[in-house]
């Protein structure tokens, strides 16, 4: 039950160190402690049919188990510093880059040589944006889709599985600061490491509070983003798709001078319900098989909230209006964009009646009575200024799907080396605060398996 390295959580953040690890040092005894199933027995119960909405298992198989909150995502890995997370302020701007392209080549030699990189460099769109007051974010994008991420991460734990301990349906409990080593603690078994990695990911971070508390780690409070996933014909948006794929669009409204922004677009995709610690909000995803194309592009629309004193806890902001949601609705509540501007509920009957059929089954509702009016106002203003680059955005049969919400982290205290106040103890990936997407979960992995390789080798 001795390890060298003991890695809680295998998302991309615990894969990626796990693997950097193994390969900087082939006799490192490694152990990787997850929560959930591995990846061929994650299995969403709702099948749409017998199951229809959300059974709440005792792990979620959409956000836990090998893999992690991203295994069925559309595995967009964004290579780029402008957004995805903080990394660089830790790690500098070129460390983080170079970094991305690491992963990004691993991606590749495991099973992603046929998937596309997109780029904004050079794209007319982003003079186009700049002529309507909107501001296109430069960044390289490989879009595996949800389909070639499966495979790249079978291929991985190949590749990792007889190299590395892994631990399923194993819930970390305790972390405990022994001074010559580290006892972790799940309900049956305890193990010790001399060093461990904390990778939980967002679906953690109550954990990860309660985790800081007990070690006396420094947390400060960070940002929630609130906001709808629209959905529209893929035709509306297909000039932008097809040039660059993903495209992050930021606008600042005239009337609150908030920043709203797109996020997560998914080309010919489908919306999808996401489970947060029992909340279901909306989240999207598509295939790089033009087979299970839909005919539908979707993507978020997103408003950030910060707050200061006396109120910090902004996760729990976002949980509020997602649980208004799950009340009114049963879950996520889907509104035509025409029947939110004419202050009208959609119906089962209007949604049926419209030309654009939803990708996914949600309550027809009124979302103006679960989002707050100021980030409500936000959306419908960045709608408008979104159809002078794509007209159709604004149409009466857009399809708003509410709410969506991106949970932060509370930011971990971690030094440069993303090393917590106690030696040897990292804390990584999105339950840090520092990263929140694919490529920076999985380069800060790469970055802190490297740091504890090159003290092993000093010690030596
Ligand atoms: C539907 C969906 C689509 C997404 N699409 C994209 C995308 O296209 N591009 C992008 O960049 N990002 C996307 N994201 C976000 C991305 O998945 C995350 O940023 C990324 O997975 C973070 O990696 P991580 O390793 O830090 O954490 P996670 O992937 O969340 O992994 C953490 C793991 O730790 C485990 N765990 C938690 N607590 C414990 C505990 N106490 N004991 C043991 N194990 C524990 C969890 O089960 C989980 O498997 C998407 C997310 C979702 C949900």
């Amino acid at each position: 039950m001795k390890y060298d390295t003991i890695i809680i959580g295998a998302g991309p953040g615990g894969i990626f160190s796990a693997y950097e690890l193994i390969k900087l040092n082939p006799d490192c005894k490694i152990l990787v402690l997850e929560c959930g199933n591995p990846l061929n027995k994650r299995k969403c119960p709702i099948d749409g049919k017998k199951i229809k909405s959300c059974v709440k298992c005792s792990t979620c198989a959409i956000m836990n188990g090998f893999g992690g909150a991203g295994a069925f995502s559309d595995g967009k890995y964004n290579i780029t510093n402008e957004f995805g997370g903080n990394l660089y302020e830790y790690i500098g701007k070129k460390e983080a880059l170079d970094l991305m392209n690491y992963i990004d080549e691993i991606n590749v030699a495991y099973g992603g040589e046929q998937t596309r990189k997109f780029s904004t460099a050079n794209s007319s769109l982003k003079k186009v944006c700049l002529q309507n007051d909107l501001h296109l974010l430069d960044a390289s994008v490989r879009h595996l889709g949800t389909d070639i991420n499966y495979i790249i991460l079978e291929n991985l734990y190949n590749e990792l599985k007889d190299k590395v301990t892994f631990c399923f349906n194993s819930y970390v409990n305790e972390i405990l600061d022994c001074e010559t080593h580290y006892t972790v603690k799940t309900k049956d078994e305890e193990y010790q490491g001399n060093t461990v990695i904390v990778s939980t990911g967002r679906s953690g971070s109550k954990w990860m509070q309660s985790i800081c508390s007990s070690l006396g780690i420094q947390t400060k409070s960070n940002r929630v983003d609130i906001g709808v996933r629209v959905e529209i014909p893929a035709a509306v948006f297909d000039h932008i798709t097809s040039e660059v794929y993903e495209s992050k669009i930021v606008y600042r409204t005239k009337k609150f001078q908030d920043k709203v922004r797109t996020f997560c677009m998914n080309p010919h995709g489908v919306v999808v319900n996401e489970n947060t610690n029992g909340i279901i909000t909306v989240n999207g995803h598509s295939y790089e098989d033009e087979n299970m194309f839909s005919e539908n592009t979707n993507f978020a629309l997103l408003v950030s909230n910060h707050f200061t004193e006396p109120f910090k806890d902004s996760n729990e902001y976002g949980e509020s209006i997602a649980r208004l949601s799950n009340m009114l609705g049963g879950g996520v509540i889907v509104q035509r964009f025409g029947d939110l501007i004419r202050g009208q509920r959609s119906t089962p009957n209007r949604i049926s009646e419209s030309f654009l059929t939803p990708t996914l089954s949600a309550t027809p509702g009124d979302l103006s009575l679960v989002i707050p009016k100021r980030q409500l106002d936000d959306i419908i203003e960045m709608i408008y200024a979104l159809d002078k680059i794509a007209p159709g955005t604004a149409s009466d049969d857009t399809l708003l799907y509410g709410v969506e919400v991106k949970f932060y982290n509370l930011q971990v205290d971690v030094d440069s080396n993303l090393e917590t106040c106690h030696p040897g103890l990292y804390v990584i990936g999105d339950c840090s605060g520092v990263t929140h997407s694919l490529s920076h979960a999985s380069a800060s992995g790469v970055y802190v398996a490297r740091k504890i390789a090159q003290s092993q080798k000093e010690k030596c």
